[in-house]
């Protein structure tokens, strides 16, 4: 798709615009430009979307940090009502799955893009865009994700066929090449063996695919370095990469309600805070008791509330994210004054229950029982670990070449009881499996997970 010489000053422009606030916002000037931003998108959301009109009736909304949140329940409930064009879920949700269904991503509606998010089938989210959204989306990509001018670069960008967002990052630049994460393994390898990309984007899982290749010997492809989105990133996966790949690994972690941070040049990954305003959600409170203790040492955990500063065609004002973070302690030595996080841990749905000695529960973030797996043994190749109830979990475990499974096993058991008899906890009814369960091609990877 060619790009119009309009839309390329407008990418110029945002580029040049995100430099700058990149550089120079920072504490009172930063919440003051968030404020005044906000209350833009505010006036706008109360005055064209009916849903959020009723929302926020009888509050004051020159103070939009104590608005009433939403979540992605009431956002896809009220749909029609909660984006300022009147577009239908219906009509929104037959263009969106038509464009996945052809794997064609020109259709829009009404000049908006539709896209549908990559959530569990039951709680798909449609996300609309307007081409002046999707345009200072891409200007504001290409200023942060890239850190420096160093020529044409190719781009190599896998990702689930959900939207023409992507499409739109083309030109003069940049070579943009669009794979779809279904593309078999051996094509994809020929095509970035073809395309000699500088960077390589894509989920983890794919990525730790191509390092396999890599490996093999038959990815020849040698980025400069590597972009990881759509899923949790977990440090041995970020440190695998890193040694077979020998190139920086870096995030860009965003959800369908936005783009939340991107890694700097010094591989920190910084909230975007003037494009996206991040409060603390109190969440559960037990999760935050257990977290504050968790976390000694560390940062702290926050469930994000967000409020995006820009979209309008579908305000996202105080929504409540379902995933944890973990904040770094201290600025970034980049130099940038935005915020720093050390750790996406997964999704609060994801927290696991145990049973206190004294019969009550007791919540484990996803982190806690990836590092109670993963630190008993050196010899896990992989794992998996799935809560149907409190106090029970399953995990599955494929072990080195050469290792003992069994006494892999056991030392996951021993870790297991011990952790939980650290944190007070009953020891769980644990079943340990040899081999994973299999995972739908394409499908989001959730290492830990609860079901039911
Ligand atoms: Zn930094």
């Amino acid at each position: 798709m060619g790009m119009s010489l309009a839309e390329l000053a407008g990418i110029a422009g945002h580029f040049a615009r995100a430099q700058w606030r990149w550089h120079t916002l920072r504490g009172d000037a930063l919440r003051a430009y968030q404020d005044r931003r906000a209350r833009a998108i505010v006036a706008y959301a109360n005055a064209h979307a009916p849903f959020y009109r009723a929302h926020w009736a009888g509050h004051d909304l020159h103070d939009w940090r104590t608005l009433p949140t939403v979540e992605k329940q009431s956002m896809m409930a009220h749909f029609d009502t909660f984006n300022t064009r009147g577009i239908t879920q219906a009509e929104a949700m037959r263009v969106a799955l038509a464009a996945e269904r052809d794997r064609d991503f020109a259709p829009t509606l009404a000049g908006v893009t539709v896209g549908l998010s990559s959530g569990t089938s039951g709680h798909r989210g449609i996300f609309l865009a307007a081409p002046w959204e999707q345009t200072g989306w891409a200007g504001v990509m290409l200023a942060r994700a890239l850190h420096r001018w160093q020529g044409r670069l190719r781009v190599a960008f896998f990702l689930r066929a959900n939207s023409n967002l992507y499409e739109q990052i083309g030109g003069l630049v940049i070579q943009f090449r669009y794979l779809d994460l279904m593309t078999p393994l051996p094509e994809a390898i020929c095509v970035l063996n073809d395309l000699r990309p500088h960077v390589i984007v894509g989920p983890p899982s794919l990525l730790l695919l191509l390092a396999e290749a890599r490996e093999r010997g038959t990815l020849r492809a040698r980025p400069q370095r590597l972009i990881s989105v759509a899923e949790v990133l977990e440090p041995h996966d970020h440190a695998r990469l890193h040694n077979i790949f020998a190139a920086p690994v870096h995030q860009i972690y965003q959800c369908t309600e936005g783009l939340l941070a991107i890694s700097c040049a010094r591989g920190a990954l910084h909230i975007q805070e003037d494009l996206v305003a991040i409060q603390d959600g109190d969440g559960d409170t037990e999760a935050t008791a257990d977290g504050r203790k968790d976390t000694e040492g560390m940062g702290r955990r926050i469930q994000p509330i967000i409020t995006d500063l820009w979209r309008r065609t579908q305000p996202i004002v105080r929504y409540g994210l379902n995933d944890v973070v973990r904040l770094a302690r201290g600025p970034c030595a980049c130099g940038s004054g935005f915020r720093v996080i050390d750790a996406v841990e997964g999704r609060s749905d994801d927290c696991c229950r145990f049973i206190r000695v004294d019969g009550s529960l007791r919540i484990f973030f996803p982190d806690t029982i990836r590092r109670m797996i993963l630190l008993a043994s050196g010899q896990i190749a992989e794992y998996q670990a799935v809560q149907t109830r409190p106090g029970q979990v399953c995990v599955h475990l494929a072990v080195a070449p050469g290792a003992d499974f069994g006494a892999v096993a056991q030392a996951v058991r021993a870790s297991v009881t011990a952790t939980l008899a650290h944190y007070g906890c009953r020891a769980a009814e644990l079943d340990i499996v040899e081999g994973l369960d299999v995972v739908l091609p394409g499908a989001k990877r959730r290492r830990v997970r609860r079901v039911g």
